[in-house]
């Protein structure tokens, strides 16, 4: 599946892409990015030919390149994922106020790689 489509853990509108490859990842995954573009996001995503939507990460190597858009990496603002992080811990975990969101987007790098291990 590549293009709009659906969070299957919490439905929401998302951009499903196809990761390049980087500095530390080889790239070729699925990755789910919000639908909405954000400022704060680490992802650039832009189309491929005219089918395909590919993402990457934007480092200061790579900085943003005028063709793509800043995309927030799904499972870091995924309410489903958030929650299935403490599955571990016996007893229920307070929610946390609520953290901007520039404070969660270094855990997203390994939230995101929980969730692909989940899904292959
Ligand atoms: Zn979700």
């Amino acid at each position: 599946m590549n293009g709009p489509g659906r969070c299957p853990d919490c439905h929401r509108a998302v951009l499903w892409t196809r990761t390049l490859p980087g500095a530390t990842t080889p790239g070729g995954k699925r990755m789910a990015v919000d639908r909405d573009p954000d400022p704060a996001g680490n992802t650039a995503v832009r189309r491929d030919g005219t089918t395909a939507w590919v993402s990457r990460r934007v480092t200061e190597q790579q900085p943003l390149m005028g063709y793509e858009r800043l995309h927030m990496p799904h499972p870091a603002t995924c309410p489903a994922q958030q929650q299935a992080l403490p599955l571990d811990t016996a007893a229920p975990v307070p929610t946390a106020p609520r953290a901007p969101q520039q404070c969660v987007l270094p855990e997203g790098v390994i939230r995101l790689d929980d969730h692909r291990r989940r899904r292959t």
